[in-house]
């Protein structure tokens, strides 16, 4: 049984897998990180907030201290998920879900239909 987690993410519980709700990809273990399952797209955070004035400081994100990470679908190129972190920090673990209980939970009336 499948249940969908976001906009983009859904969880096979029976093999507790990760998979792309567009494509049906496999995006890796359900107990893991989907991000590790996903290509990354490091972008420059002035192509995606460009500069709205001249000068030193211009409202555009400084790409020393700010990175811009997408992460992509490897099956269907779609956007999973997009992070903004400072440079060198590790890639968030954003969803972590009780697995156990979701398998001892009966299905809800939504998933029932
Ligand atoms: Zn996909």
């Amino acid at each position: 049984m499948r249940r969908r987690i976001t906009e983009y993410l859904e969880l096979e519980l029976d093999t507790e897998r990760w998979h792309c709700v567009r494509c049906g990809r496999d995006l890796g273990d359900a107990r893991g990180n989907y991000k590790h399952g996903c290509l990354v797209w490091e972008r420059d955070p002035r192509d995606i907030h460009r500069p709205v004035v001249e000068g030193t400081y211009t409202f555009a994100p400084d790409p020393e201290w700010c990175r811009v990470l997408e992460f992509i679908c490897p099956g269907c190129a779609g956007l999973v998920e997009v992070e903004y972190l400072p440079p060198g920090h590790p890639v968030t673990h954003d969803i972590e879900l009780d697995i156990d209980a979701l398998k001892a939970a009966p299905p809800s009336a939504e998933a029932a239909q």
